[in-house]
């Protein structure tokens, strides 16, 4: 009875060796640095045939790149530091590890706003509330790959006035942080599609003006608000580069610029991430 007791913490103390010491090489996680508004890119080397996995519970989805097999995934801004599991079949083989989500401290920003412009009437208020669930509604749906490599820039050339995360105090009253980014553009300049896409939602909302939804697949959506045009209608498809709306000044906006924002996998994340990443 004793040396079977033995034997089986033997077997475990080597098992949880191995796990820790031998993680798998061909398995790359990236960036460096994992943080909340980040994008994590899973990357499984030497020509694997198939892979499955999920990171924190959240199934990946793996998509041939070169002879690399390749998974993005979002952190979403509000996602806890600490450490999750990302766990593999590689060819029908477990492979696990632990990935770190690393505190992130995002710049906030203090605004005056004339009471108006901050204090909704009661139908404002339930009509921003039936817009936001609508909008809510999306993003749990997965739909087939449509993206292929990198995403482009929406409004090439532009300065970025706000930057994705930043937490917003208007009137000394917190507010969600800023959940895009804005671009400083005049009225009527073309907004591109950054990647091949289906429209998922074409809208005049209360805080986001006509805004458009793009579904690129597998839980990527890219977001445009205040616009003045829109090209495009729901259900449609467009290609990479195609303009689908123009900038303008709807909804609750104090002048022309686009809002634009990414959610992946219902994940908001920093669309100056997305931009950088390099999926040719
Ligand atoms: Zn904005």
């Amino acid at each position: 009875m004793r040396y079977r007791t033995i034997v089986v913490e033997l077997v475990l103390a080597v098992a949880v060796l191995s796990s820790v010491a031998f993680a798998d090489p061909s398995v790359i996680v990236s960036p460096k640095k994992i943080v909340p508004g980040g994008i994590m890119v899973v990357t499984v080397k030497n020509g694997a045939g198939t892979v499955e996995g999920t990171y924190n519970g959240k199934t990946l989805h793996f998509n041939k790149a070169h002879d690399t097999l390749r998974a993005v995934t979002g952190i979403d801004l509000n996602a806890d530091s600490g450490t999750y599991p990302l766990e593999l079949k590689i060819d029908g083989k477990p492979s696990s590890r632990d990935v770190t989500i690393a505190k992130k401290k995002y710049p906030v920003q203090r605004l005056t706003l004339p009471d108006e412009m901050v204090i909704l009437s009661p139908e404002n208020e339930a009509r921003a509330e039936r817009e936001q669930k609508r909008m809510a509604a999306i993003w749990p749906v997965e739909s087939g790959l449509l993206w292929q490599g990198s995403f482009a820039n929406p409004l090439p050339g532009k300065k970025i006035s706000t930057h994705f995360g930043v937490r917003r105090i208007i009137n000394k009253i917190p507010k969600n942080p800023h959940s895009g980014v804005d671009v400083t553009a005049d009225e009527g300049e073309p907004v591109h599609a950054p990647n091949d896409a289906v429209v998922a939602l074409v809208d005049d909302q209360f805080f986001s003006g006509k805004s458009v939804v793009l579904d690129h697949g597998q839980g990527i959506y890219t977001m445009f608000f205040h616009l003045s045009k829109i090209n495009v209608t729901n259900g449609q498809k467009v290609k990479k580069g195609d303009v689908v709306a123009l900038v303008g000044a709807t909804g609750r906006a104090t002048g022309a610029h686009l809002h634009w924002g990414v959610r992946i996998q219902g994940a908001k994340v920093d669309p100056e991430a997305l931009m950088t990443l390099k999926l040719d």
